[in-house]
């Protein structure tokens, strides 16, 4: 059974050919950690974000270096054949440098701001009147990204002294979640009297707790119509960050809040920048919000499994979707929604790999050794011997040629999930 998804209702922001908000399918955002100003590395960066399911790329742009390389790293993405909205992460220089690199400001497709980080007084009001006229002169989105560890010091200041003054006043964490949340509606407020349009923004108010983070996004979100981008700033590594992303993510999908994600993972020493990609997109997939990549279904193993051979092939596998994908992705479509089953032992084995599109039940401990494939329900062949995953490996495209090719029954046939806007 496919459940409705609530959505909030909020504007349609356009940002070239990505549409954010409302019943638009949420979006995932990364962000490159190479130096702008190597554009070679940059760009090929954000082409393998783009090619992992990246739908928007942030770059950081912080000093002249990095101003003067951003439209080479549109063209040479241009020339990838990579066509993904860059997004401009602009702090205390952001204005100087939008208007001394107009050709920046002209190759980004959205700006990233942050309030907190313009500048103090009447210079930081100019400062950051001048980056929202020049995204408004040049057509451009702005994500107003108001962030814990940067928040507004005068504004926090300013709340705290009122509130100390009110009858009942509130904790202090309670004041400086509304700090944040005021400083991107403020923000946002004059912005749109600057002359950008409302359905040029995004807010977001990233913090670093799981629970802060729901509180500040629920509220936020009763209190505007602009999309809103989530994400819990500084996550940190491996299955700590993971986890406390897809928690703090997932309650708030789950009530309709959020237009597009970001997992700010720290990459461990050596890992890919795009798994931050592959985790967003496993958490909007795994809630049913959105398909990306055929379903691995793998049981976790027994005493019944001696032999590692059943994990390898479930790691092979699902390694070799996700590789595909960029190709298969045009080549294939609905190919996103295919199901594919592998399990080790006679136990659970059959029953998962007939409910799968294609599934293969392995030998456990003590059986025969001999491995079932399941095809559409129906138990197709039997595979024995040394090269059983390579087998299984080509009965799994073949059966994605046949299904998802030119003539496949089921081509095109991506599963709408139903999205209501509330
Ligand atoms: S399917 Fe078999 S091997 Fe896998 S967890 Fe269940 S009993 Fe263990």
């Amino acid at each position: 059974m496919t459940m409705a998804v609530l959505r909030r209702k909020t504007h349609l922001v356009q940002i070239e050919n990505i549409t954010v908000g409302s019943n638009a399918p949420i979006r995932v955002q990364s962000m490159t950690n190479t130096d702008t100003a190597d554009a070679e590395n940059t760009a090929i960066q954000v082409k393998e974000l783009a090619d992992a399911g990246s739908e928007l790329v942030r770059i950081t742009v912080n000093s002249p270096e990095a101003a003067a390389k951003v439209a080479e790293i549109r063209q040479r993405l241009n020339d990838m054949g990579c066509d993904v909205p860059l997004v401009g992460d602009f702090h205390f220089n952001g204005d100087r440098l939008l208007k001394d690199y107009p050709d920046c400001a002209r190759a980004l497709a959205k700006y990233r701001i942050n309030p907190g980080n313009v500048g103090k007084g009447v210079k930081g009001d100019e400062k950051f009147a001048f980056m929202i006229s020049t995204a408004a002169e040049h057509n451009k989105a702005v994500r107003i990204g108001v962030n814990w560890g940067s928040l507004d010091q005068a504004l926090a200041k300013r709340m705290m002294d009122a509130n100390q003054h009110l009858p009942k006043p509130l904790s202090a964490d309670a004041v400086m979640q509304e700090a944040l949340i005021v400083s991107a509606l403020e923000s946002a407020q004059k912005a749109e009297q600057l002359g950008l349009p409302a359905d040029k923004i995004i807010l977001s108010c990233k913090v670093s707790n799981v629970q802060d983070l729901v509180k500040v996004y629920q509220d936020l979100a009763a209190r505007c119509a602009y999309p809103l981008h989530l994400g819990l700033t500084e996550a940190g590594m491996g299955s700590k960050g993971i986890v406390a992303s897809t928690a703090a993510l997932a309650i708030l999908l789950q009530q309709g809040i959020g237009d597009t994600i970001r997992v700010s993972l720290t990459p461990e020493p050596g890992s890919a920048r795009t798994k931050e990609v592959v985790v967003a997109q496993e958490i909007l997939q795994t809630m049913g919000m959105r398909s990306f990549t055929p379903h691995v279904t793998a049981c976790p193993g027994c005493g019944r499994t001696t032999s590692n051979v059943f994990q390898e092939l479930a790691r092979d596998i699902q390694q070799y979707l996700r590789e595909k994908m960029p190709l298969w992705r045009s080549q294939y479509p609905g190919v996103e929604n295919l199901n594919v089953a592998v399990m080790g032992c006679v136990v659970n084995g059959p029953g998962e790999s007939k409910l799968a599109d294609i599934g293969i039940s392995l030998p456990g401990t003590g059986e025969t050794p001999v491995a079932p494939v399941y095809v559409d329900g129906e138990r197709r062949v039997t595979l024995k011997g040394e090269h059983m995953a390579q087998e299984f490996l080509a009965l799994v495209e073949n059966y994605i040629h046949e299904n998802y090719g030119e003539n496949g029954k089921k081509r095109q046939s991506a599963k709408v999930i139903p999205i209501t806007v509330q």
